[in-house]
């Protein structure tokens, strides 16, 4: 994600956050790199750097080699510092993922588990946070904040869920949902969170749009380093596009939807539910299956091309398929460049970096950000 310009925020907190995330950004970096990364001069910089030392969040480690006059000191992030817990719910599993202030993924798990607003469910949650996190054998006192991802609309605090279809809630508080979780939460969209996963700690790329093919089709859309949700909140729900109007019913009761061409049960209706068994079936020489195949990849690319035509900018392909994309990939350009009305391009076409956990780790990262924010 770019660093932030003081345009709403303070300049000594804008500088703030650019030198935390700068150090983070590496493994190690001399004084020079530093105040030239961050165009600032050194005392601003020292300044800072002396207040996120002070915060056990940096640390100055030794000096690296000068080819001429005084060796240059040098910093590095305190990884292990601080960490945030994500949280992915769906429908019939939970994802847990804890991550440092780095952005180092330290431990991931995923577990059936029917969701329900019972507080047995809820309980049980909590339980498992916990378990989870101390397993991790992470210092509790360390632990941030909690972020939550749910396949719904949540509202611009992160602490209401307006509207879940896929989880049947509807205008729900969530202090009602979080009840027996031991950490400060926020929730939010698990498009958005996963789109948020792919983007973080990438300061050189700017905009983009996440395409999640699961079992429903989402997406969210990034635009300098912030989401763009649109007057509703419901930017990126390009799983109702129309792609083939009067085409097959979709489960919003609208014809022709993207979500009934591209959502994962469009394959996994032929392999008994499970798209591993799909994938290795296809893989084997079904052909039937590779038909099929063809067709969800013409019709992916058709949205791809479109949002390409809307955006102009990456296109980042994720969920349950886009965990399988990266031997179809060739296969996905050749489609997509054919319809490109500006020449042959395709390659603005990225196949995700996180597969299952990319909700889960995206929502850990966005509390990573806002606790960066707030340093
Ligand atoms: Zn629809």
């Amino acid at each position: 994600m770019p660093n932030y310009s003081a345009s709403n925020i303070d300049v000594k907190r804008v500088n703030r956050i650019n030198v935390i995330k700068t150090i983070l950004a590496h493994d190690k970096i001399s004084q020079p790199d530093l105040t030239h990364k961050l165009a600032l001069s050194w005392p601003t910089v020292l300044q800072n750097v002396k207040d996120l030392i002070d915060l056990g969040l940096v640390e100055e480690v030794g000096a690296f080699a000068s080819t001429g006059g005084r060796r240059a000191r040098a910093f590095a992030p305190v990884r292990d510092a601080k960490a945030c817990v994500g949280i992915d719910v769906t429908q019939n599993h939970i994802s847990l993922v804890l991550v440092n202030i780095a952005g180092d993924l330290i431990k991931y798990t995923r577990m059936k588990s029917a969701f329900s607003m019972d507080d047995d469910y809820l309980t049980d949650l909590g339980k498992a946070v916990t378990k989870f996190v101390e397993a991790s054998g992470y210092d509790i006192e360390n632990i941030v904040s909690a972020g939550i991802s749910l396949p719904g609309i949540i509202n611009s605090s992160g602490k209401y869920i307006l509207y879940s279809h896929v989880l049947k809630l509807e205008n729900t508080p969530a202090s009602a949902f979080t009840r027996h979780i031991p950490f400060k939460c926020n929730m939010i969209n698990d498009a958005n969170a996963a789109g948020f996963a792919e983007m973080y700690g990438q300061p050189e790329k700017k905009n983009a749009v996440y395409v999640s093919l699961s079992n429903s089709v989402g997406g969210s859309i990034l635009s300098t380093g912030a989401f763009y949700l649109g007057d509703n909140l419901r930017a990126g729900e390009i799983g109702h596009n129309t792609l083939y109007p009067e085409g097959r019913t979709c489960y919003c009761g609208k014809s022709g939807c993207l979500d009934a061409y591209c959502s994962s049960k469009v394959l996994t209706q032929y392999s008994d539910g499970d798209l591993a068994q799909f994938f290795g079936k296809l893989k084997a020489g079904d052909k039937a299956l590779r038909q099929v195949w063809h067709q969800y990849l013409v019709d992916l690319s058709y949205a791809i091309n479109s949002l390409r035509m809307i955006f102009d900018c990456d296109v980042i392909i994720g969920g349950y398929v886009g965990g399988y994309l990266e031997e179809y990939q060739y296969e996905l350009e050749k489609l997509v460049s054919e319809r490109n009305t500006f020449g042959y391009d395709a390659s603005y076409v990225k196949i995700c970096r996180y597969k299952l956990e990319a909700s889960a780790v995206g929502a850990a990262f966005a509390e990573i950000d806002n606790f960066i924010r707030q340093i």
